[in-house]
């Protein structure tokens, strides 16, 4: 009997499931949980942007929510349970929904920014003050931020030990199954508070709709997630430790808007990776597959610095980077978000952001790297574009990666490493594709321009039907000067720190 059933019985009252970041049925704890009490549940969802220092979600991973519930709620009406709407302040809507439905306890999955686990715990201490009883549960990372820890017992500052660590201190446990039915409660004609329809959360944008390409692209919800592990363990994670690299092939999972959203839980991929590594066994495979599993890690790790530096998205994690030179360039910051710099890679990158609500990877880091060390401009700027136009954006990942390109994060890439755009352009889309697909004014150019344009010679230009500075524009800097004034600013801060 678990612990739920225990309490309460003769009253049959039922059991709140509050929805947040984990719009799944399987391997779901919460819900695992309030099914397993046997008592009728009210499943409920609560657009949360009033409470004090929660960070309001970007415009793209708000229109990725708006698809997740609908598949949510479709996926518990199957089942025979109601998706309920709010709208407003958890701490003051959960209270209200146990007195009307009679509830005799609440149960959620864990968040680990630090405004959300202050509100969780005030409101699980005012809901137990009251008698209800309030639990919650791991459904989001492997490993809980705080039960990794170092040599000396505290929290971890570098990957690899950290990721050693993690695996060294428990097996992963295997995924929950879903439900086949589900004993909802009845509402008995008792409408509930401030509940809404889905379209009046109005997460979708308005006009001019700037997602239709993302409606074409994606498929929010479990289902979706399902389709997107399946077919990245049948095509792409054979060959992942190299191919991640390439953004002009589909060689990654594009599994994170699904985990940001909890329409996948980090166990089910990891058991469903292993379970492919053990049918495809040979010695390479397993280099691929534990590399993608390594990025889950990098996920765990960016939750485990989120934990320990609550400020992760506003405050250099290395002190010494407060006093770096920044400069502030509206024009500059205006080019790289439009995909307008003169660098074909960064360009590609910026607008297929813009495009899908989605960056590849290594794309990230060279336009993250561009605006931080190439442009000067603080990476803050650079998060906050990401946190609005990412499918995926995520409290953790997000902060961490930028702090991590800057290098003013924990195990960051050294400042002087800075990455050469045509360089890595020619490296990781050696043909063009990528560029092509997404600058389509240089589609016309030979493989040998196209991450240079501006050194092809005329009349290559004119056969390509381009005037530079007209249909695409020069590099908005020089990379060897812009090199050289970044060198220059790090160094300002080495010497101050070691003065
Ligand atoms: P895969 O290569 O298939 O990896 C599988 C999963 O591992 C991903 O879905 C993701 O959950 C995790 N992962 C992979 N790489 C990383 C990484 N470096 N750090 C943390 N987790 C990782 N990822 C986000 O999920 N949300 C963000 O807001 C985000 N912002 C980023 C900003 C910058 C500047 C950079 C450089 C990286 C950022 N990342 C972010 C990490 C990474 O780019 C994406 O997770 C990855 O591109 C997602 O594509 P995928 O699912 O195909 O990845």
């Amino acid at each position: 009997m678990s612990a739920l059933s225990e309490q309460n019985q003769s009253t049959r009252a039922p059991v709140l499931l509050w929805f947040r970041d984990d719009l799944r049925l399987a391997d779901n704890p919460a819900l695992t949980e309030a099914l397993r009490s046997g008592r009728p549940v009210v499943a409920a969802f609560i657009l949360d942007d009033v409470t004090a220092n929660f960070r309001p979600m970007g415009a793209a991973a708000r229109w990725w929510l708006h698809g997740s519930l609908k598949a949510m709620a479709k996926a518990l009406l199957a089942l025979g349970a109601r998706l309920h709407f709010l709208r407003g302040s958890a701490l003051d809507l959960i209270p209200k929904l146990v007195e009307q439905t009679g509830a005799s306890a609440v149960v959620w999955n864990r968040r680990y920014g630090e405004a959300e686990r202050a509100a969780d715990s005030l409101l699980k201490e005012r809901l137990k003050e009251g008698g209800i009883d309030a639990r919650s549960f791991n459904g989001h990372l492997l490993y809980e931020p705080w039960e990794v820890k170092g040599k000396a017992g505290g929290p971890m500052k570098v990957f690899t030990p950290f990721w050693r660590a993690a695996r060294e201190l428990k097996e992963v446990p295997l995924p929950l199954s879903a439900p086949s039915a589900i004993n909802c409660w009845s509402n008995a004609g008792i409408e509930l508070p401030n509940a809404m329809a889905l379209d009046d959360l109005q997460l979708l944008p308005a006009s001019p709709n700037w997602a239709s390409e993302m409606e074409a692209l994606w498929q929010p919800g479990e289902a979706g997630a399902r389709v997107a592990l399946k077919r990245f363990l049948a095509e792409a994670v054979d060959g992942y430790g190299e191919g991640r690299n390439r953004p002009d092939r589909r060689s990654t999972s594009r599994l994170s808007p699904h985990l940001r959203s909890g329409e996948i839980s980090p166990r089910q991929i990891w058991h469903a990776t292993r379970l492919h590594e053990q049918a495809h066994a040979d010695g390479r495979s397993s280099y691929d597959h534990e590399k993608f599993l390594a990025e889950i890690g990098w996920r765990e790790f960016s939750y485990h610095l989120l934990y320990q530096a609550p400020d992760l998205a506003t405050a250099n994690f290395q002190q010494r980077f407060d006093a770096f030179p920044w400069r502030d360039d509206d024009a500059a910051l205006r080019a790289w978000r439009k995909g307008k710099t003169g660098y074909p890679i960064v360009d590609a990158g910026m607008r297929e952001l813009w495009r899908t609500g989605w960056m590849h990877n290594r794309v990230r880091m060279i336009t993250a790297s561009f605006l931080i060390k190439h442009l000067l401009i603080h990476w803050r700027r650079g998060e906050e574009w990401f946190w609005d136009t990412l499918v995926d954006a995520d409290p953790a990942s997000n902060a961490a990666s930028w702090q991590w390109v800057a290098g003013s994060g924990a195990d960051a890439a050294p400042y002087f490493r800075i990455f050469a755009p045509v360089l890595q352009g020619e490296k990781f889309d050696p043909k063009g594709d990528y560029v092509r697909k997404y600058v389509p004014e240089l589609a016309q150019l030979p493989d040998a321009w196209i991450h240079k344009p501006w050194l092809a010679p005329h009349p290559i230009l004119a056969r390509a039907g381009l005037t530079l500075g007209k249909e695409y524009p020069r590099p908005i800097v020089d990379h060897d000067a812009a090199r050289e004034r970044a060198l220059a600013a790090f160094k300002s801060i080495s010497t101050e720190s070691a003065s």
